[in-house]
């Protein structure tokens, strides 16, 4: 056998890095960075390498799993049986291979027996009934191993906490499986309320209900309104169960919800059939669907069929194609991101697609926009797939109007001016000029956002005010940045201007690991920056740590290594380093704060101004089970203040709820 081309080595172990640590993001922290269509891209890739190279897959290659190991914060609970994934098809022509497998794997000539159901987004889950009382619930974790989170899941008003006798006695072991989920109009309620209440929102419903269902606290998962769906049974050899239709109306008999459009279907064009009227009715609905799971209906049939690795030959996720719209190219813009790089960004007339207005979508780079050559006034076509940034993806020359303008790549930076350079081996165009406005703006807007240093009130605007002023060349001249010199500026009031300056001060005590995401490596998210805050401890060894020990660090890969390596080389970074010290930022070592439970269900307030961003309080007190609320009511258990509190203290005090300093507070967590 020929050697491998490292390339191809080198391509998969990062596609390993790369989605191990978005598994990660997504299962562990519901903090997902990509969106699923991202994903699954990488996720394709790294089957397709491995199914050339079957001698290249590493015994913790992510195609071994289905999910994601289980967060520390629940008790583990193994599945009796592994709930598997479904392998994915997205046109009819694939449907129709899947169907003839089928049906060579069960030796018909005529029409196999399906049941089609809606794929619901949301979170899949396992009920396990021990003589007919719900005893024990967990997720799905890595199909293996999920989370027990069974006073969660005894929250969710349609989950039935008992089978009926006839059941018990029949199935003393009953594990149900199905999906926990949330209405799009119970997600915007909470989201509002979320809001209110100074905190974050939600990003959609399937985020909703996998937050929601996974709260340390069962009081606020009860709060929430969540549906559960009931789609199978884990045990197909049950006595009086044969098929998955069978089962379903057994389930429905026992108080379970099944969802309405669960049909059984015959042979491939029935399935076609049903899976255009879902598609037909997908909007009309009250949650989110991304397409339809199709299973072999009858148990016996799946058992002959069984399984490869990671998923069943009896079931399929037929899922939606992106969503398109025609619109009309009005303008292209060149916009200069914090690392330089030039992106085309097509300016459309607005268009809804998949749900929501779309007035920008991305060109990518040259040599993209080269070979769509759209041009302005073209009537172009947008997709749109889940979450990602929405995209040109055709042009419809013949209507393409006489007079429609070519768009030409710029050959300077449309901020600056400098010559613009398309560096080897890169699609992309980028400023190299260190002292680029529009890349400081993105590097100093990136600095203060809420992952970073959290400088409450420093917006991109103002952002743009202080390097056009000319008074931050980069971050580090925030920290020497007086009331007296914001003043002058636009709409900075004497109390606007004083805020800032107090903002900027409390960023001084940021802990670690958003010190580094603020600096901007590239490629040196939020969650490496705290793989590195934890491996490192000081920002000193960082500093000076070497290539070897970078890689060595679970969720490193060797570019980012380089990235980081390359960062803390540079002279000019170096030299800003020494500013942000001279500054006061703290450079603090990296305390791991120690999760638990002793704040279990308490209710806090947080009020006036702390050594630190609120935010840091707020974390810690949801790691300790906690959580934080925007006003003091009867129900609030603490009030943390700092200096200058203001009426909720005082309404504290009128109803008596404890007020703790930091120092009360550090003694309450131990
Ligand atoms: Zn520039």
């Amino acid at each position: 056998m020929a050697a491998p081309d490292p390339k191809i080595v080198e391509e998969l172990r990062q596609l390993r890095d790369r989605i191990n640590h978005h598994n990660r993001l997504y299962y562990v922290e519901d903090n997902p960075e990509i969106s699923d269509a991202e994903f699954d891209r990488l996720f394709d890739r790294l089957l397709e390498i491995e199914k050339q190279h079957p001698e290249l897959v590493t015994p913790d290659s992510p195609s071994h799993r289905v999910g994601f190991a289980p967060s520390v914060r629940f008790e583990p609970l193994a599945h009796r049986l592994p709930m598997l994934s479904l392998q994915k098809v997205t046109s009819s022509e694939e449907f129709d291979e899947f169907d003839r497998r089928v049906r060579e794997g069960l030796e018909i000539s005529g029409d196999a027996d399906y049941v089609t159901e809606p794929k619901l987004d949301g979170l899949a889950v396992e009920l396990i009934y021990e003589d007919g009382f719900f005893v024990r619930g967990a997720t799905r974790g890595d199909g293996a191993v999920g989370e027990n989170i069974t006073p969660n899941l005894k929250t969710i008003k349609n989950i039935p906490l008992r089978l009926s006798d006839d059941a018990a006695g029949r199935y003393p072991l009953l594990e149900v499986r199905g999906e926990v989920i949330m209405r799009r109009t119970a997600f915007a309620k909470l989201n509002e309320y979320l809001v209110e209440q100074n905190l974050a929102p939600l990003a959609n419903p399937r985020n909703g209900a996998a937050g929601s269902l996974r709260q340390l606290d069962p009081s606020v998962t009860a709060r929430r309104p969540l549906i559960f769906y009931a789609y199978g049974i884990s045990d197909t050899t049950l006595p009086g169960l044969e098929s998955q239709s069978q089962a379903a109306e057994f389930l429905k008999s026992q108080g379970f919800a099944v969802h309405q459009l669960v049909n059984q279907a015959k042979g491939a064009k029935q399935v076609a059939a049903a899976f255009d009227k879902l598609a037909g009715v997908r909007e009309r609905l009250d949650y989110d669907i991304d397409g339809m799971v199709i299973k072999v209906d009858r148990f016996l049939d799946q058992t002959l069929l069984g399984q490869i690795s990671r998923a069943p030959r009896w079931a399929v996720a037929w899922k939606f194609a992106a969503e398109e719209a025609t619109t009309v190219l009005e303008g292209v813009e060149f916009s200069v991101g914090r690392t330089g790089i030039v992106t085309p960004v097509a300016k459309l007339k607005p268009v809804r697609v998949g749900g929501v207005v779309v007035s920008n979508a991305s060109l990518h780079n040259q040599d993209e926009l080269r070979a769509l050559d759209a041009r302005i006034g073209d009537t172009v076509v947008v997709r749109r797939a889940g979450d990602v940034i929405p995209e040109v993806v055709s042009v419809l020359t013949e209507k393409r109007p006489p007079k429609a303008k070519t768009v030409r790549f710029p050959a300077g930076c449309p901020s600056c001016g400098t010559e613009i350079v398309r560096p080897e081996g890169e699609a992309a165009h980028r400023c190299l000029n260190a002292a680029c406005p529009a890349q400081l703006e993105g590097r100093l807007f990136h600095f203060a956002s809420k992952g970073g240093l959290d400088i409450e009130g420093l917006g991109g605007k103002l952002a743009r005010q202080l390097i056009a002023q000319g008074l931050v060349k980069d971050p580090s001249d925030l920290f020497f940045i007086t009331k007296e010199r914001l003043l002058p500026l636009d709409l900075m009031a004497e109390k606007r201007a004083s805020n800032l300056v107090a903002a900027i001060d409390r960023s001084r005590g940021t802990e670690l690991p958003k010190i580094i995401y603020a600096l901007g490596i590239v490629g040196v998210g939020e969650a490496a920056a705290r793989l590195l805050a934890e491996h490192f401890v000081s920002f000193e060894r960082l500093e000076k740590a070497g290539l070897e020990e970078l890689t060595q660090i679970q969720g490193i890969g060797p570019v980012m290594a380089e990235n980081i390596r390359g960062y803390f080389s540079n002279d000019g970074n170096r030299q800003m380093l020494a500013k942000l010290r001279k500054g006061g930022l703290k450079f603090a070592d990296y305390k791991k704060s120690v999760a638990g439970n002793r704040l279990n269900g308490k209710a806090f307030v947080i009020t006036g101004s702390l050594s630190k961003p609120r935010n840091h309080f707020k974390n810690i007190i949801e790691q300790n089970g906690g959580r934080v609320s925007g006003s003091v009511s009867a129900k609030t258990d603490y009030v943390l203040a700092g200096a200058d509190p203001g009426s909720k203290l005082t309404k504290a005090r009128k109803l008596g709820v404890p007020i703790l300093d930091e120092s009360r507070f550090e003694q309450l967590l131990g």
